[in-house]
């Protein structure tokens, strides 16, 4: 990721790290090129030259994905390290917001050195997918917290059981302008409080399918569906 006071007019100030990771981790050489990207929507097409720390850069201009609605994922924080996960996967797939939050069956308190791991993962996942935009990980709160601040946009919950609409049919239905919210429960589920809790502030619940999919897992799937709802 690039700092401002890393480029200078055409060229690119290379760190340490940044060095070890091209040479030796990618193994490029003087002449080879990568993207470079500051996380703010600029990005550049670098040449490495024969001086290591410095790349000669132009720059990029892509399509960009910013320009759909945003996506901001709830997700109540699976046990041991499989947010680390989560948050890689999102990044890649596009998420644009991660709020953690601690619901009544989330199984561990969450260290609070973990926000700025989850940064550091995003930031590695959305140079190697190569995205615009860092998404923006916010620090883990109460569900219950969370229901009382958020205001916008369609709200979907995702429930393993009942009879709930499949959360395609739901987002193909919706006014795709709106930013869109998704909240996934954690290895117990949801209460049925904490369920009835959402749909009083909005809430719709929404089915993923027949099958059970892990705490891990659902997420994934449903921001896929929802992101691809956006690309049609
Ligand atoms: N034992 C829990 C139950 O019976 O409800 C299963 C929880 S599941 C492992 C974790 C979370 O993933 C759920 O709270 C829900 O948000 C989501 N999830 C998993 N499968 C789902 C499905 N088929 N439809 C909707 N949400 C699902």
């Amino acid at each position: 990721m690039v700092e401002p006071d890393q480029v200078v007019a055409d060229q690119l100030c290379l760190s340490s790290s940044q060095q070890h990771y091209l040479y030796r981790v990618l193994r490029l050489g003087a002449g080879q090129q990568f993207v470079a990207l500051d996380g703010q929507g600029q990005q550049w097409i670098a040449t490495l030259t024969t001086k290591p720390d410095v790349a000669a850069i132009a720059p990029l201009s892509r399509p960009s994905s910013a320009t759909q609605a945003p996506v901001t994922l709830v997700i109540a924080l699976p046990k041991g390290s499989g947010f680390d996960d989560v948050v890689r996967q999102t990044t890649e797939l596009g998420v644009s917001t991660l709020q953690p939050v601690i619901s009544d069956r989330t199984l561990h308190q969450p260290n609070p050195k973990k926000l700025e791991r989850w940064q550091r993962i995003a930031a590695e996942a959305t140079e190697q997918s190569e995205r615009l935009l860092l998404p923006q990980i916010l620090p883990p709160m109460p569900w219950r917290d969370y229901l009382k601040q958020v205001s916008e946009g369609s709200r979907w919950i995702c429930v393993a059981r009942g009879d709930a609409p499949h959360l395609l049919t739901v987002a193909q239905a919706s006014d795709l302008t709106r930013p869109a919210v998704i909240a996934t429960g954690p290895e117990g589920g949801w209460t049925e409080a904490e369920v009835e809790g959402a749909i009083a502030t909005g809430f719709q619940p929404v089915s993923l399918g027949p099958h059970i999919l892990r705490a891990v897992t659902a997420p994934l799937a449903a921001l896929t569906l929802v992101m691809a709802v956006h690309a049609q």
